[in-house]
């Protein structure tokens, strides 16, 4: 079994072998090669959620699952909320095959998500990055936009705004001109990104103009909610697990007033593979609600164990 410490990702792997590797295991998805298993999440008492996301890529030899949660007393003691490791095994005898940090990998793979969605369905002339959020995802979330479009301004809004300004930074690394706005404001963008862990709508229908694309990224479970359940009505819902979408995703409150229907929501592999169509005209609202699927984890830890091994960096320990 081979270790991959969390220490070495950022060598290892870039935002362009995550946006690869999950843009194949979405389209994997679409094709039935590969499927998510259910998820596992509990909530531990004082605010500690830990749980476990799992799948088979017959097609990528893949099986594997994450664990990982989140813990709000890590940032006292100098580590992040966030902890995960992805373990893979092989899929023929189930001897397990890597351990792998899991942490910078998932702000990767949640953000080539997001990105891949832009890439499909945004509007090709799209111009204005709005960004709902601005903590730990938001700036992987911003760089990874900024790779599939041209755009020439980010705007920004925040339930907390003293964050900004860090997000006004990762905007100036990648050239682009800031400005934090009222949320009424994002009718200006042509692609809003939400990474909140909002409880309530931030983003009201209103706020949004035709032929916008958003990528609702941030509601990954049950409770959380960032924008209101009518602009799902109002738009072409896609997502990275239909499944997942309806039952913790941005989806389950449009789903739950009876607004929109299971049957509504393609998976964004479908697009990938040829199967469905993107998006159908200039003036479609696009929604992408990304809720995070085991696959896109095990697709960019494979990522870094092939590096890895290429670089004769892992470490090789019998189990
Ligand atoms: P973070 O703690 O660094 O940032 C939290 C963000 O939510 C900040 O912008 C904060 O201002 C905002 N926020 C907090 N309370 C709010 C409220 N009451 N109303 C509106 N906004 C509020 O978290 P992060 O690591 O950036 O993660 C953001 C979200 O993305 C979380 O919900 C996380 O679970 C989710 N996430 C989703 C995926 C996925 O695959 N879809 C992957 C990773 C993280």
């Amino acid at each position: 079994m081979l270790i991959v410490p969390e220490k070495l990702i950022a060598d290892l792997v870039s935002a362009e072998d995550a946006f690869a590797a999950v843009e194949a295991t979405f389209a994997a998805m679409a094709r039935d090669e590969a499927y998510n298993f259910p998820v596992v999440r509990e909530a531990l008492g004082e605010g500690r959620q830990y749980g476990f996301k799992s799948g088979l890529d017959r097609a990528g030899g893949m099986l594997g699952v994450k664990a990982g949660g989140y813990f709000p007393g890590n940032m006292a003691r100098g580590i992040t909320n966030h902890q995960s490791t992805v373990y893979l095994f092989d899929p023929d005898t189930g001897r397990p095959t890597a351990m792998v940090g899991g942490n910078l990998l998932t702000a990767l793979r949640t953000a080539a998500a997001s990105a891949i969605s832009i890439d499909r369905l945004a509007r090709a002339n799209a111009k204005v990055l709005g960004m709902v959020g601005a903590g730990h995802q938001a700036a992987f979330q911003l760089r990874a936009a900024a790779r599939v479009r041209r755009f020439e301004k980010v705007i920004g809004w925040n339930y907390h705004p003293d964050m900004l300004p860090r997000l006004g930074e990762v905007a100036a690394e990648l050239g682009l001109p800031f400005e934090a706005v009222p949320i009424e404001r994002m009718a200006e963008a042509d692609v809003i990104v939400t990474i909140t862990s909002s409880p309530a709508a931030s983003l009201m229908s209103a706020h949004v103009a035709p032929g916008t694309h958003l990528a609702c990224m941030g509601t990954d479970t049950i409770g959380k909610q960032e924008v209101e359940p009518a602009l799902l009505a109002r738009a072409r819902v896609f997502t990275d697990e239909v499944g997942q979408s309806v039952t913790i995703g941005e989806a389950q409150h449009a789903i739950a007033q009876g607004l929109i229907a299971t049957a509504d929501i393609t998976p964004i592999g479908a697009v990938i593979a040829g199967l469905a169509p993107g998006r159908q005209s200039d003036g479609q609202i696009t929604l992408f609600d990304g809720t995070g699927v085991g696959l896109q984890d095990l697709a960019v830890a494979g990522a870094a164990v092939r590096r890895a091994e290429e670089r004769g960096l892992a470490v090789s320990v019998e189990v």
